[in-house]
Parts: C-alpha cells; structure tokens; sequence
C-alpha cells in the first residue's frame, strides 16, 4: 500500500516556485527556459511526485535510495526524469545505475567507475554531476575546486557516463556576498571545463533560500522540496 498523499496542495506551490524562477531569471536576463526545477520529493510518496507530474513537472530528485526504488518502481508513468541527489555509497552503485537518469553527488572516481560498469547497457549513459565542496568545509561532500580537473578528465573516459556538469550545497548561513562569490566559483569552473567537456554545461545550485542568486550567478538546476511537497517527516 502506499502512503496517502499529505494535504499540501502541490498546484499552487508549483505555480509560486515557477514565478519566483521567472522573476529571478528576468532580474538577471535571462530565459526561464535557461533553468530546470527539480522537485526535490524525498520521503515523499508517489502520489504527490503524480500530483506535481499531472501539472507538467518532470524531474524529480531523490536522496534516500530504498525510498526512491520503490516509487521509481511503482510509477505508472514513463517521461519522468529521476535525479540521484543523495550521499552514494558503493554497495548503492548497482540500484542507482539501473533506476536513475541523473546522478548529481559524484565525487570519487571509484564511485564513477563502479556507476560505469554497472550502468545497463540498455540504457544511455548515466548523466552525472561532479559534486563540488565550494565553501571548503571539512567533512563535507565534495571535491575542493583544486582536485576538479583531474575528477573531471578521469570521468569523461567511462562510456557509459556523459559529464553534463557541476553540483554543490554553499555551507548554511552565509552572507549573500559569501554566498554569490561560492557561485560565481562554480560558474567560472563550470566555463572553464566546458571549453574541453561541451556537454559540461549544467550547474546543480539553489535552492529554496538562495534561488534567486543562484539563478544570477548562471544555475541551470534548482532544487526544490519543502517549498513544494510541504515539510518532510524523518524517515523510520
Ligand atoms: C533535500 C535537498 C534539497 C531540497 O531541500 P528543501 O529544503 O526541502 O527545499 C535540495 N538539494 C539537496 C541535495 C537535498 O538533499
């Protein structure tokens, strides 16, 4: 059985996202085209990733896998575009090869390897992101700016994953300032990889706190949960 749908109305939360998406890009110049929503849908049950799908969203994010594999496997319908957004750990790699279109969290070559050689062969290559620890904290997710090209040069030789950009989670409660120079970072790595990978050109940043300096500074991803699923419940 799966959950009921919780009582957020996810119509009206979409449509305000949306705008906020627009106003930022326009503030900015650029087209709202120019920026995907992913609708972070975590602990979510798939009644709701539905609800958000009958009005036109199509990627959706994921961190915890079991909870994902069994939407993912359970979803009547074919167009979406699922998103790994979560910590991968090894013994994940086969499930999230098999079931995901996107993998945003990269940040060890052993994990690409392994994504590499248990993507099916089916399927296209598995789209990935290089996670990126922009703010240097310590114990944090991510390669630091200065390991990036050589991560970037060993994933662009595994065939069975295309290279399509970079992630990153800025550290909480920072400054605008602190916060626009952390993405302006990741825009100008972003550019200077794009000139050796061209199909390097997307950039995981923003979220519901920092969307619009996200989108200023070049974003092509936000993500998005709460602001649209309603606040989560822990996982038991
Ligand atoms: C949960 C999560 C989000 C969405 O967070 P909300 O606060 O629910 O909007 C975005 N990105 C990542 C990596 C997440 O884990």
């Amino acid at each position: 059985m799966l959950p009921t749908s919780t009582q957020h109305a996810i119509h009206p939360a979409l449509n305000s996202i949306h705008l906020r998406i627009a106003q930022a890009c326009q503030s900015s110049g650029r087209n709202t085209d120019e920026v995907t929503l992913l609708a972070v849908s975590k602990t979510k049950p798939l009644s709701d990733v539905l609800e958000a799908y009958a009005y036109g969203q199509r990627h959706f994010g994921e961190n915890y896998l079991q909870d994902a594999l069994e939407k993912i496997e359970q979803c009547p319908v074919e167009d979406i575009q699922w998103h790994f957004i979560g910590t991968i750990q090894s013994n994940k790699t086969k499930a999230i090869a098999s079931s995901f279109n996107w993998v945003h969290t990269l940040d060890r070559i052993k994990i690409a390897r392994r994504l590499n050689d248990q993507r099916p062969s089916h399927l296209p290559p598995l789209k990935v992101l290089i996670q990126v620890n922009i703010s240097n904290e310590t114990n944090k997710s991510g390669v630091v700016l200065g390991q990036l090209n050589e991560l970037a040069e060993q994933i662009s030789k595994l065939p069975k994953l295309t290279l399509c950009g970079l992630m990153c989670i800025p550290a909480a409660q920072q400054s605008e300032v602190s916060q626009r120079r952390a993405f302006t970072q990741m825009a100008e790595a972003r550019d200077q990889l794009q000139s050796t990978y061209p199909a390097l050109k997307e950039l995981s940043m923003g979220m519901s706190s920092d969307l619009a300096s996200a989108i200023a500074c070049g974003s092509t991803i936000v993500r998005i949960g709460t602001d649209i699923f309603g606040a989560r419940t822990a996982l038991t």
